[in-house]
């Protein structure tokens, strides 16, 4: 059985590569020349004749929206297609109703882990969807990453990454914003990370991906601020949660808070840097 993979750049290739490498069989195909000669390029077409499990790693929900629209209607009724971008839950519940009418199953299974898990097969799936495509889909999870999570139905796997990644905006600036009082109080920062690490003001962006220069665990800081987690990508993932807070009418205002600060921080220098690199934002302020 062959399998389809649309979107081989930074995240998609090295997912594609993890599949062929664990023995299976890939049709690939991307609109840019990409630098994947290991991975055979092909059409869209061909993809959905040949092809009954179609993976795609697209960059947003317009281009998702556009690519489904080519694809649903040459697929055969058995086809599962799963999206692993980060997209819109909009965009997510369109294409699963558009699949829907020609009984083809879609779940959105975007991912955590960035392009190091993807190149190492330790990505997590926050997925939606059925639970029958999704005991289909959960060993080629396992294939790329070391956890997969059915979230519920459609749209529940974009859901789930918005919320996971406004909280994690969100504490980020919190913890620069803390790192920076200490350096001005004359707190030594190493105290402060034992301290915190372990008590009440733990968090991941503390304990794993300390934004303090050496300091706990090796972290982009460690790398002069290259990502990592890019923070045009947290920007990203912030606005899809204001979108979808909007939509709601869930009140989120430290998420629009934090969505602002990114805003503001990729337009003083910070494009390309990795999101921690607040910290040394904060302090030249
Ligand atoms: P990328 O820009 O490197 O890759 C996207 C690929 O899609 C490109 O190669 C592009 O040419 C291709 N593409 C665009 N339009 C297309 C079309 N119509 N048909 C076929 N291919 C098309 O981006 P990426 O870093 O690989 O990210 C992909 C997705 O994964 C995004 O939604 C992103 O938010 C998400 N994501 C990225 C990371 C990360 O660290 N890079 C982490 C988690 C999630």
């Amino acid at each position: 059985m062959k399998i389809g993979f649309i979107g081989l750049g930074n995240m998609g290739a090295p997912m594609a590569r993890n599949l062929i490498k664990a023995g299976h069989e890939l049709l690939g195909f991307d609109v840019a020349p990409t630098n994947v000669e290991d991975i055979t390029q092909d059409s869209i077409a061909k993809i959905a004749k040949e092809c009954s499990i179609i993976f795609s790693m697209l960059p947003d929900g317009n281009v998702l929206r556009n690519v489904y629209e080519e694809l649903i209607p040459l697929c055969n009724s058995k086809t599962i297609l799963v999206d692993c971008s980060t997209v819109d839950v909009e965009s997510a519940l369109h294409v699963s109703r558009e699949a829907e009418k020609n009984s083809i199953e879609v779940i959105d299974a975007p991912v955590s882990g960035g392009v190091v898990g993807a190149e190492n097969g330790t990505l997590t799936f926050m997925v939606g969807g059925e639970k029958d495509a999704y005991d289909q889909i959960e060993p080629y999870f396992a294939i790329m990453g070391q956890k997969s999570v059915l979230c519920g139905g459609p749209g529940a796997g974009q859901s789930a990454k918005i919320c996971n990644n406004m909280i994690l905006g969100i504490s980020m600036i919190g913890v620069c914003e803390a790192f920076n009082l200490a350096q001005k109080l004359n707190l030594n920062w190493s105290r402060l990370f034992d301290v915190v690490s372990t008590s009440s003001g733990s968090c991941w962006s503390v304990n794993t991906y300390c934004p303090a220069p050496a300091v706990g665990p090796e972290s982009p800081a460690d790398r002069d601020y290259k990502p990592g987690f890019a923070a045009d990508l947290m920007l990203k993932d912030l606005k899809l949660s204001q979108e979808a807070a909007r939509a709601v009418s869930a009140p989120t205002e430290l998420g629009k808070h934090a969505t602002e600060i990114y805003e503001t921080f990729i337009s003083e220098g910070g494009k390309g840097m990795d999101f921690s690199a607040i910290l040394p934002y904060l302090a030249k302020k």
